[in-house]
């Protein structure tokens, strides 16, 4: 994963407020979530992540930041499964 941006800065780039998904509970930029999952959020419909800039910038991978966890979480609890 490349750096270079924070939550902040994502959250000003993230297109999570136009998505079917999406509840307002204050927060944006999932994919950043170190806990993960959303507090407001349980189902999914439609993600807009694979478009957006941060996505594309960040080199992530993996969608439904706002329901899975963020791209950290998501890619250690792949990568546990990858290696056992
Ligand atoms: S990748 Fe998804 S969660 Fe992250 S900033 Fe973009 S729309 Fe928001
Ligand atoms: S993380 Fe993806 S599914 Fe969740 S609100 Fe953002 S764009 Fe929609």
């Amino acid at each position: 994963m490349k750096s270079g941006m924070d939550k902040k800065e994502a959250a000003k780039e993230c297109m999570c407020a136009s998505c079917h998904t999406f509840k307002d509970c204050g927060e944006l930029a999932f994919c950043f979530s170190k806990t993960g999952r959303s507090r407001g959020i349980k189902i999914e419909k439609s993600c807009l992540c694979r478009g957006c800039p941060v996505h594309e910038k960040m080199g992530f991978r993996h969608v439904f930041f706002c329901t899975r966890g963020g791209e950290k979480k998501q890619t250690t609890k792949t990568e546990r499964a990858h290696f056992k």
